[in-house]
């Protein structure tokens, strides 16, 4: 059939999953042409991933929704190590902090995909008139090389088809079991969706091809395609790149019930071994929800080389499981809302880009167990990264080299969780150790030292990113496969002063402490300043102002970044305010009734002939009247007699720390990839 209609766009994506989601909200913040489609007649209403870590709250802040999350969710605050004990029977060894004290102003939550989609969705309709458009199958795609330069070009062309909503509504089957109590259990079939079940794409497409109830066949014209379309995505597949790894032999049962038990930690995360049943994590949830993750015995059931037979896996056998390893204990439900049990690859994409035009993200270039509820955080995390590039790309603000650092910072990230998930996958699914002797056994301490460890990774904190072009620090470039960072050489390369700022990490997000509005006094936290709405930012922390030496370097400094010639001014096309693409904002050392906004260069604070002084820039680290004081310049380690200023990337991470009015150093910095603005009218 021959397409009935042709449409071009900036971006074109595949799957509205978490990672599809995240990528949408963004472009929806920065105006960029964009369409989603997914094959699936509906989101998701219950299952699947449900942690929220606390750098993923960090982002849902920046996008102003986390506090839907944060209200609705359960917050898991103890995690309790259950063991055996010399008798073999399990009791309560450790408790430890779910989230590492003081890393983030979020703990880690736990709330079902749906409702994580359900916000997204919100937030791209009150931003723009980007609607997901689902039982929409993509069915072909060509890539035109010649055009793979030309970043004015489009030089991708998918072809895609309307769905019926028979075809797009995979039937669910309803299952009946009985409870301990033997009442009568009605449950959808977790597996329908579950990796264990085949792909289901190829059929589709193959349908779609016959179907005469098919509403449209439309050609859409690309200039950037990312697939977000799950571990068995069809982009992925286009493309002819491959997921690296393994697939293990463990089959993880999933099972979402209100618990009748007398367990005593049932609403605390619990990683129990068993003497010899095998070993659980109890996740409580919302809605007076728990998820128990077991992995299930597959040995007799494995079927030679391939997935295992899931034909023997039901909420029973899951159930059962769960009930012997935790024997003595007792465990039964009446309302089980979701199950499912999958298989699980440990595997990372070789390739993320296909010249930087289309992009894969998510299960598609990632997949793992979810023991540490990494899936959909990691997902979302990648089209983060993403997002404002091909924004700032698309909108002719930036090279488009800087799209070269999606691969190196995220394919990094990648590698590091599948790393992690050897070792903790290992740790979780052994047996315990009887003593020291026994050297098969799992060492409960180094289990727990491992999880310790590893909740630092599993926040999401810890991501630091190389040195790039967008990233002036030292270390070399990364470079990986042909994804070789375009960075700049030993003579051009931009200085970075760590030294003045002890406490912030070059390549990783910025901290929050809280300061006060210099005009109003209110407390915020530094965080909520760094919105994501596709600005760069450089934050002067100048010190004292009551020292001479520190106020005149906010005058010179502000001289440079008001004039006429200013970078600032020559990346920002006119007629647009002067904070839309790079935004200045302050934050003194106090003490706050020292000083007047008005004292301050205009560089600080702009003018509006409509809208008078910006009174949201200016900050100060001070005393408050009732949140206390945020203790700011001791928290970055930034010295209140000398200062520094930091530049931060549109997604809040650190490129860039020097002196406060390095203006030349910070110059050099944007001119490694800004591209001018305005140039007819200069
Ligand atoms: P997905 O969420 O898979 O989204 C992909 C989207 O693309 C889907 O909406 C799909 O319909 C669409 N799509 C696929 N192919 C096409 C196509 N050809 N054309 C158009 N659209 C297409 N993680 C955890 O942390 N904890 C868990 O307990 C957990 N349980 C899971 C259970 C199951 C059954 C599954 C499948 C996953 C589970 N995960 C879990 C993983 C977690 O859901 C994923 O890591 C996360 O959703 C990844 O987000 P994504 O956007 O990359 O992909």
């Amino acid at each position: 059939t021959l397409p009935q209609a042709e449409d071009h766009v900036d971006v074109l994506i595949v799957g509205a999953g978490p990672a599809g989601l995240m990528l949408a909200n963004w472009l929806s913040r920065c105006d960029v042409k964009t369409r989603i489609v997914d094959k699936r007649g509906t989101k998701i209403f219950n299952g699947q991933a449900d942690g929220l870590q606390c750098r993923t709250l960090e982002i849902f802040d920046s996008f102003d929704f986390a506090d839907r999350a944060w209200r609705e969710s359960n917050h898991m605050l103890e995690i309790c190590l259950w063991n055996p004990d010399e008798q073999g029977r399990i009791r309560r060894s450790d408790r430890i902090p779910d989230t590492i004290p003081g890393i983030s102003r979020f703990q880690q939550v736990v709330l079902h995909q749906g409702r994580i989609e359900r916000f997204f969705l919100d937030s791209i309709k009150e931003h723009s008139d980007i609607v997901v458009e689902r039982g929409v199958l993509p069915t072909a795609f060509e890539f035109d090389d010649a055009k793979a330069d030309d970043f004015n070009e489009y030089p991708i062309n998918v072809t895609v088809r309307t769905l019926s909503d028979e075809e797009s509504t995979p039937q669910q089957q309803q299952q009946h079991h009985k409870s301990a109590k033997g009442e009568e259990i009605t449950v959808s079939d977790g597996l329908y969706r579950s990796n264990l079940a085949a792909d289901d794409t190829d059929d589709l497409i193959r349908a779609a091809e016959t179907n005469s109830r098919v509403d449209q066949v439309e050609s859409i014209k690309a200039k950037f395609l990312v697939g977000c379309d799950g571990a068995h995505s069809w982009v992925r597949r286009q493309l002819g790149f491959q997921l690296e790894g393994d697939s293990t032999d463990y089959i993880w049962g999933v099972l979402d019930i209100v618990p009748i038990t007398d367990f005593p930690d049932i609403r605390q995360r619990c990683a129990i071994h068993s003497a010899t049943a095998g070993s659980v994590m109890v996740i409580p949830r919302e809605n007076k929800l728990v998820r128990l993750y077991i992995q299930l015995q597959t040995t007799e059931h494995a079927q030679a080389g391939g997935k295992a037979d899931r034909s023997w896996i039901t909420p029973e056998i899951i159930l059962q499981s769960a009930q012997r390893i935790l024997h003595p204990y007792k465990l039964d439900y009446s309302y089980c809302d979701w199950w499912t049990a999958y298989q699980i690859g440990q595997r990372v994409g070789n390739q993320f880009s296909l010249k930087e035009r289309v992009f894969l993200a998510g299960d598609a270039v990632h997949t793992h167990s979810p023991k540490a509820g990494q899936g959909m955080n990691v997902s979302m995390q990648d089209t983060y990264n993403l997002g404002w590039k091909l924004a700032h790309v698309v909108k002719g603000y930036s090279d488009p080299s800087i799209l070269k650092t999606y691969q190196s910072e995220r394919k990094k990230i990648a590698q590091d969780l599948i790393a992690f998930d050897h070792r903790f996958s290992r740790l979780f699914s052994g047996r315990p150790a009887k003593d020291i002797m026994d050297e098969e056994g799992v060492s409960m301490e180094e289990f727990k030292s491992a999880f310790e460890k590893g909740n630092e990774f599993a926040s999401g904190i810890a991501v630091n990113y190389g040195a790039s072009l967008i990233v002036a620090k030292e270390g070399d470039p990364v470079t990986q496969g042909d994804g070789t960072i375009v960075a700049q050489d030993k003579t051009t390369r931009v200085v970075s002063k760590p030294q003045l700022v002890t406490k912030i990490d070059i390549g990783k997000r910025m901290p929050s402490f809280k300061v006060l509005n210099q005009s109003d006094a209110r407390p915020w936290h530094l965080q909520e300043l760094l919105k994501s709405n596709g600005r760069w930012r450089i934050i002067v922390f100048p010190g004292q102002l009551s020292l001479p030496t520190n106020m005149q370097r906010m005058q010179s400094l502000g001289a440079k970044l008001g004039a006429k010639d200013s970078f600032i001014r020559h990346y920002t096309p006119t007629p647009q305010p002067i904070d839309s693409v790079i935004e200045v904002l302050t934050v003194h050392a106090g003490p706050r009734a020292d000083v007047e906004l008005l004292d301050l260069p205009e560089a600080f604070h702009p003018y509006s002939e409509t809208l008078g002084w910006d009174y949201w820039k200016v900050f100060v680290d001070d005393q408050s009247y009732h949140e206390g004081h945020g203790q700011a310049y001791a928290n970055y380690g930034i010295d209140p007699v000398k200062g520094a200023s930091v530049i931060l990337r549109p997604d809040q991470y650190v490129s860039w720390v020097g002196e406060v009015d390095d203006y030349e150093e910070m110059e050099k910095f944007f001119a490694g990839f800004m591209k001018a603005q305005n140039l007819e009218k200069e």
